[in-house]
């Protein structure tokens, strides 16, 4: 059996020299092919092109008959080199046309050969066309023998990415082989975004590819390699693993990767055979990626995605960039990609270019989604491969209602999406002309309706939509967009800016609610079994109150005389609130004794989110000025659903029986006992639920900002003692479990309300 005589090293030197030859791309390409034949002991070898429109063109080749060079061309897909450029994967066949993908092409006289091997010719993941070895014989190409053509074909590729060849072409080349690609993931943020992708991270891009000195890149490779881990223990040691998604779990599984003898052994072979360090690294990243796409175990395939990772890190290194985006050159439109991405890192960019963001990772209740949702920017999260996937520059359509993601769309699809974005344009408008008119049901009911924020962009949303203030304010957004703990005088100059916002409309400040899935990046985290159930919100200021007296003298003092609201999360027991208030009397006494002003009135609320809290209504509607209901907490601890968990969230029904008597029982004992009753978890957005909720007897929701507008044009077709009698009906008749979706669906279209 033949074998390759010079191996890759000798190969590689060779191309090198071509590569420098000051010829024309035409002749430089001939002498490449005969080079190749000739080393890799084959009667044939082809060099196919991937044209800008889609289509493989033979551009060299040595063996084949020579006028069929820039003549022959097949469609990706289409014969064997076809399905490499599609599949991107290698293909050796010992008798290729008894494979069901051989096409025969006449003009080229290859019915003669029998064995077969063909590669894609990558460079950063893209297939920019494939490069082939025949032999008459009926031949079986060994590992070695693959591994020497796919190095060769890096080479190739990154002289197919210069553009040399444009020349030789009808039509534009070194266009990557990139289909259309439709993702679903999960809706993170509401609202669709066109536009083009920018790389949160971008890919290098290795030009450096054949090594002059091969022991001098073993060298560098090692240091890389040692640096790599070192850094990776660094974060590992220091604790803050929760920052940028870098769990603990992954870092521990990154280290191990970084020990792991295949990795380390493919790369340092793959130097040894000619390549520069980071070509290397490349190298073994693009077979790499290769299993990945063809995984479909998720547990393995995210395992192939931390080596991914592991490699980019490497790529960094060696290529001496720093792994941050150049933001300051933020194209308009852009739709930023990313695998995952810190909230502070979102807001780091010009907010007006944005139209959209796509992750990898981050589910609907991630920190990034509520400050995408505070930005009003469309985001889908959980798409596989997204980074991968998109190229800079690609076309994408980010749709967050229902979670696609388009990448690179044709045009009717394309066509489709600006429609669907002029009409969600239309109905804005639509819901901006009620801005204006009172919150009030057909039959008189004022229904108070405000906002939910966190972050100071959120709040020109209450002119914009005109709410009538903001029932919620997370004031643990700040803590967690920050670098480290906001000082003092940060969270007053917070708390007032957000006041002068604000204007005459009232805030309700909710004191920090962390823990649980609200992890700060710089606080020491503690493990816990159940973090739901944990060590988090009241629980934590209750026993450090050293951090929730800092909180709430900032608030006082941002008060500066106006009223103020604040309002306790997770409150179990009475007794918890009741400690609470305490706290705040005792700065109040502290204030007042440095002449500090007071504010005009001070009304303190107890959130409903624990479901023991249910039981004590009567105590606690006696010693709170309010009451919220946090139901995105309530419905998980109602039903034992980890509202993170995607198998369980949305197992029950918050328009449930269970739930329904609940908020009814809320609703009617607030009221008995004059205590101002409110919804501020997300039901209260949904129109159909916030309907129910009316009907159960709550005048007062707090939503997000999108929200607003449909629930306001609900709320005006509504009549609210009609809604009253028909769930209080309803729910007379309700089985123990069954959702009243259907029959409030059904009277909504009844009365003509729109949901
Ligand atoms: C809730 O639990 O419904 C709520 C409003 O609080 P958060 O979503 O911030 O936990
Ligand atoms: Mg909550």
């Amino acid at each position: 059996m033949p074998s390759a005589p010079g191996g890759p090293r000798l190969l590689l030197r060779r191309l090198r020299e071509i590569m420098a030859e000051p010829v024309g791309a035409q002749d430089r390409l001939d002498k490449i092919v005969v080079l190749i034949a000739a080393n890799m002991v084959a009667e044939v070898c082809s060099v196919y092109v991937l044209r800008g429109d889609g289509v493989l063109e033979l551009f060299a080749t040595e063996g084949l008959k020579r006028e069929a060079v820039h003549l022959t061309t097949m469609r990706a897909g289409e014969g064997l080199v076809g399905l490499i450029a599609s599949t991107a994967e290698p293909l050796a066949l010992s008798d290729a046309q008894s494979h069901p993908a051989f096409s025969y092409k006449p003009e080229t006289g290859e019915e003669i050969y029998h064995g077969f091997l063909g590669v894609p010719l990558l460079r950063a993941g893209n297939t920019l066309g494939v490069l082939v070895v025949q032999n008459r014989t009926y031949r079986i190409y060994t590992e070695e023998e693959i591994e020497a053509l796919e190095i060769t074909a890096m080479v190739l590729a990154e002289l197919v990415a210069t553009g040399e060849l444009q020349a030789l072409a009808p039509v534009e080349t070194g266009s990557a082989l990139r289909r259309a690609v439709s993702q679903r993931g999960v809706s993170l943020s509401d609202g669709v975004g066109l536009g083009h992708v920018v790389l949160h991270e971008p890919r290098v891009v290795v030009k450096n590819l054949i090594a002059e000195n091969i022991d001098a890149e073993l060298q560098r490779l090692e240091e890389a390699i040692g640096e790599v881990r070192a850094s990776i223990d660094e974060l590992i040691e220091r604790g803050d693993v929760a920052h940028h998604g870098e769990h603990r779990e992954v870092l521990e599984t990154f280290r191990m990767f970084a020990h792991d003898q295949g990795w380390l052994r493919r790369m340092r072979e793959a130097v040894t055979s000619g390549l520069t360090a980071e070509a290397a690294v490349e190298r073994v990243q693009s077979d790499n990626r290769a299993r990945m796409l063809r995984q479909t175990d998720p547990y393995l395939r995210e395992r192939l995605h931390d080596l991914d990772d592991l490699a980019n890190r490497m790529l960094h290194r060696l290529v001496g960039r720093d792994m941050v985006s150049e933001r300051a050159s933020l194209p308009d439109n852009a739709i930023l990609v990313a695998r995952s991405m810190g909230p502070a890192a979102l807001l780091d960019y010009d907010r007006s270019r944005l139209r959209g963001l796509v992750l990898e990772e981050g589910g609907p209740t991630s920190h990034i989604a509520i400050v995408a949702r505070a930005l009003g920017l469309p985001a889908v999260g959980e798409v596989a491969n997204a980074t991968s996937l998109a190229d800079p520059g690609d076309a994408i359509i980010v749709d967050g209602s229902v979670g696609d993601v388009q990448i690179r769309p044709t045009s009717d699809v394309e066509a489709a999406y600006a429609e669907k974005a002029r009409l969600r344009a239309r109905r804005q408008e639509q819901y901006r002309k009620l801005r204006d008119l009172p919150s009030v049901t057909k039959d008189d009911v004022a229904v108070k309706l405000q906002l939910n924020a966190g972050l100071l962009v959120d709040l020109p949303h209450l002119e914009e939509t005109g709410a009538e203030g903001v029932g919620l304010f997370r004031t643990e957004l700040q803590f967690m967009v920050a670098e480290r703990m906001p000082t003092a005088s940060e969270q007053q100059a917070l708390y007032s800016a957000a006041f002068a916002e604000a204007g005459d409309l009232p805030i309700t400040f909710r004191t920090l609610d962390i823990g649980g899935d609200k992890i700060l990046p710089y606080m020491q985290s503690i493990e816990e079994e159940n973090p739901a159930l944990g060590w988090r919100a009241i629980r934590i200021g209750l026993d450090r109150p050293g951090l929730l007296r800092v909180q709430l003298r900032a608030l006082l003092k941002a008060a500066a005389g106006r009223p103020l609201k604040i309002m306790f999360p997770m409150i179990a027991t009475c007794d918890e609130f009741i400690r609470a208030k305490e706290i705040v009397e005792r700065e109040k006494a502290h204030l007042s004794r440095h002449d500090h002003v007071l504010p005009a009135d001070l009304k303190l609320g107890a959130m409903l989110e624990v479901p023991s809290l249910l039981f004590q209504l009567r105590e606690i509607c006696a010693v709170a000025d309010f009451i919220s209901v946090g139901s995105n907490d309530l419905m998980q601890f109602l039903f034992a659903i980890d509202r993170e968990n995607r198998r369980v969230a949305n197992r029950f029904d918050p328009l449930s029986a269970p739930m329904l008597r609940a908020l009814r029982q809320v609703a009617e004992e607030a009221q008995k006992a004059g205590c101002v009753a409110t919804v501020c978890g997300e039901i209260g957005g949904r129109p159909l639920e916030a309907m129910a909720l009316i009907g159960l007897g709550f005048r007062s929701l707090s939503m997000s900002p999108a929200s607003i507008g449909p629930v306001k044009a609900m709320l005006l077709e509504l009549n609210a003692s009609q809604v009253g009698s028909f769930i209080h009906e309803e729910l007379e008749h309700a089985g123990s479990g069954d959702s009243l979706r259907p029959q409030l669906m059904r009277f909504a279209e009844t009365h003509g309300i729109p949901i």
